[in-house]
């Protein structure tokens, strides 16, 4: 289907945009890389009056290295994430979610703020994110500030950002020397998850010292598996220790139940795939 018809603007400052949007209200929507909003477009799910494009701010775009941080701007495309030697040393978890992400040419328009503004539960940003207690930098006209992943993912498709807001870069804490895999079931490849876990893991010697899972579409947000990281801290990293922790992944979840699979399914395979994921992060 075609798209409603639109006016459209792309401004070259981040401040002309938080301009455009907040004399737009709700009559404008921002475009990033498109992957997600075009095809909502032509299926007239939305339709804007103005589509802003944030493509010529170049501010928003880029990694570096701030101390104890890892930077991503929004408009980063997932492509140069993912090949990226500052986030693969300091945040590899990303990396590995990155390489599962859709296919080549969604990676080289999509972009790392744009998936994550977009909060489709099953998409593969979110629960790395929110496993390596990331930092969202968002802007308004007059001020910016920063949300952290717990508080950034409402709800179904939605997130903390507000009308008039931009989210500009995000920041994810570095985790050097983590072992990390992204473990993604799915019916067809190059597409978004059934199920996914994020697991970071530290390990000394032989042992869990800590780690961190996250969940993909297990519930409407992202969600930590809290349970299996307390159960994991300090136990060998053996198959028998994690496959006993990993039961407790679908704790606190509600999954979806859709044609790819019921709730039941979905708890089950949490299970298995945070054992799969948490023993490849750890080496084991
Ligand atoms: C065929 C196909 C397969 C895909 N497979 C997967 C997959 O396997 N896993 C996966 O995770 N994703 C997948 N995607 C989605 C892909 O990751 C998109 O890149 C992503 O969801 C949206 O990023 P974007 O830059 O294209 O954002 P856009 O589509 O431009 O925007 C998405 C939404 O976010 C808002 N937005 C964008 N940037 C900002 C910002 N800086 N501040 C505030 N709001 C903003 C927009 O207004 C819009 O509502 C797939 C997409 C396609 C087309």
């Amino acid at each position: 289907m075609i798209p409603a018809q639109f006016d459209y603007q792309a401004p070259a400052t981040l401040e002309e945009a938080l301009v455009v949007l907040s004399e737009s209200g709700d009559d404008a929507k921002i475009i990033a890389g498109g992957q997600s909003l075009l095809p909502v477009l032509r299926m007239r799910l939305n339709a804007p009056e103005l589509v802003i494009d944030l493509r010529k701010i170049e501010s928003l775009r880029g990694i570096r290295d701030d101390g104890d941080a890892i930077v991503i701007g929004a408009m980063t495309p997932h492509a140069v994430v993912g090949s990226d030697p500052l986030v693969a040393e300091h945040a590899l978890l990303i990396s590995k979610a990155v390489e599962h992400l859709a296919d080549a040419q969604v990676r080289y328009r999509g972009t790392f703020g744009g998936a994550l503004a977009h909060a489709d539960p099953a998409g593969d940003l979110g629960a790395p994110a929110l496993a390596l207690g990331a930092q969202f930098v968002i802007a308004s006209p007059n001020a910016f500030r920063t949300v952290e992943a717990e508080d950034f993912f409402v709800g179904l498709f939605e997130t903390a950002i507000g009308d008039n807001e931009i989210l500009t870069e995000v920041r994810i804490p570095k985790h050097t020397g983590w072992g990390a895999h992204y473990e993604k079931f799915v019916r067809v490849v190059h597409q978004w998850p059934i199920v996914a876990v994020a697991a970071a893991v530290r390990a000394e010697g032989g042992t869990i010292a800590e780690a961190r899972v996250g969940l993909t579409n297990m519930g409407s947000t992202p969600l930590r598996a809290r349970g299996v990281e307390e159960a994991l801290a300090g136990q060998p990293a053996t198959a028998d220790a994690v496959r006993a922790a990993a039961e407790r992944a679908a704790e606190g979840t509600s999954p979806p139940s859709d044609l790819n699979g019921d709730a039941d399914y979905r708890r089950h395979l949490a299970g298995v795939l945070t054992r799969r994921a948490v023993l490849a992060a750890a080496g084991a």
